[in-house]
């Protein structure tokens, strides 16, 4: 690792961020090492996309770390995320929720834990079949049903989702966009806008446009660590 590489394009990055939208940074298969060396440059919040791995490295690590769960949660999984003692800090932000399914076993696992745990709900709106996520249309069933009542220990601040892997820039402005649209409907009409706050969109190759179509978080690993290797 390059700590001058890391420093420069860190700053790079931060430089191209507006004070008011959060960054992540994505540190999924990147070392603990690496990790410490972006939090000694004065960062806090990381984001992982699996469960065991941010279990095993989060006690390796400075316990002021805000830790993000940005990729897809299945239910057996969740006791990785939010152990119960010895427990370390929990985690900050789940923003892949996807099912009612999740929901109950993220309410039941928080009550267990004694904490509330604070999610996002995930919106389908690339094109790719595989990618997870709520339609628009279950995430206003979801929030009408009373979530509050219902997963008492889970509180839903606001949308995430992923724009199409494609080169048409048109394409994904008009996935953000509508992701955008539905936030902000969803703030005018039945949500608190006080409680629904987050809107977690961009990555390294589409931050610029998703902030401006209304991100309020972005989620960066390569335009910070370099290209990721997968063994
Ligand atoms: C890996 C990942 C990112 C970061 O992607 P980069 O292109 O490396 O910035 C962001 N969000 C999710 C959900 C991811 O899985």
């Amino acid at each position: 690792m390059e700590l001058d590489a890391l420093a420069k394009r860190y700053a790079q990055v931060k430089a191209s961020i507006p004070s008011h939208v959060k960054l992540v940074a994505v540190s999924k298969t990147r070392t603990v090492e690496e990790i410490q060396a972006l939090y000694d440059l004065g960062h806090r919040a990381f984001g992982e996309n699996y469960p065991q791995e941010l279990r095993d490295k989060q006690p390796l690590l400075p316990a002021d770390i805000e830790w993000h769960f940005i990729g897809h949660l299945q239910s057996n999984k969740v006791k990785y995320i939010l152990p119960k003692d010895p427990g370390p800090a929990s985690t900050h932000l789940i923003h892949g929720v996807d099912s009612t399914k999740l929901l109950d076993e993220l309410d039941k696992r928080a009550a267990s834990c004694g904490l509330v745990q604070v999610v996002l709900l995930q919106v389908h709106i690339g094109q790719e079949e595989t990618k997870h996520g709520l339609l628009p249309d279950e995430v206003w069933e979801l929030l009408r049903s009373g979530p509050l009542l219902r997963w008492p220990n889970v509180r839903v601040r606001g949308l995430m989702g992923m724009a199409s892997n494609t080169d048409d820039a048109e394409q994904v402005r008009r996935e953000f966009h509508g992701l955008g649209e539905l936030f902000r409907k969803l703030r005018s009409s039945d949500q608190d806008p006080a409680v629904f706050t987050e809107l977690s969109m961009g990555m390294s190759g589409d931050a610029a446009v998703a902030i401006s179509e209304g991100s309020t978080l972005v989620r960066i690993g390569t335009a910070i660590f370099g290209e990721r290797v997968y063994e």
